[in-house]
């Protein structure tokens, strides 16, 4: 499935190598952070190399990647449902051991 591959991580920026932050679109079709295409030396994608010419109002005007913000929204809902779930296997562990050690109390009494 496409979710098994771990090499590729579509949420994280290229340049940075972090999860995006206010993603861009290059006229390349590829992605980066404001910041990090405020920063490049180049005006040419760091991915694929394709010279890319910015709007009139600059980096300012590349195209959002709303596509992209509302994958960084839900993976953020999933980190928090990944720690919510833990939480609960911690507590039926913790459950499961106080009712073992209750029912071994009582037989040894
Ligand atoms: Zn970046
Ligand atoms: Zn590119």
């Amino acid at each position: 499935m496409a979710t098994s591959g771990r090499s590729f991580d579509e949420t994280v920026c290229q340049i940075c190598a972090e999860v995006y932050k206010d993603p861009r679109v290059l006229s390349c079709g590829h992605t980066f952070c404001y910041q990090c295409i405020v920063q490049l030396k180049k005006r040419a994608c760091p991915y694929c190399r394709s010279v890319f010419t910015l709007p009139a109002d600059g980096v300012h005007g590349l195209p959002k990647n709303y596509a992209l913000v509302g994958v960084l929204e839900t993976k953020e809902f999933d980190v928090n449902a990944i720690s919510t779930g833990l939480f609960i296997v911690k507590l039926s562990k913790y459950l499961i051991n106080w009712l073992l050690n209750e029912l071994a109390g009582n037989s040894f009494s």
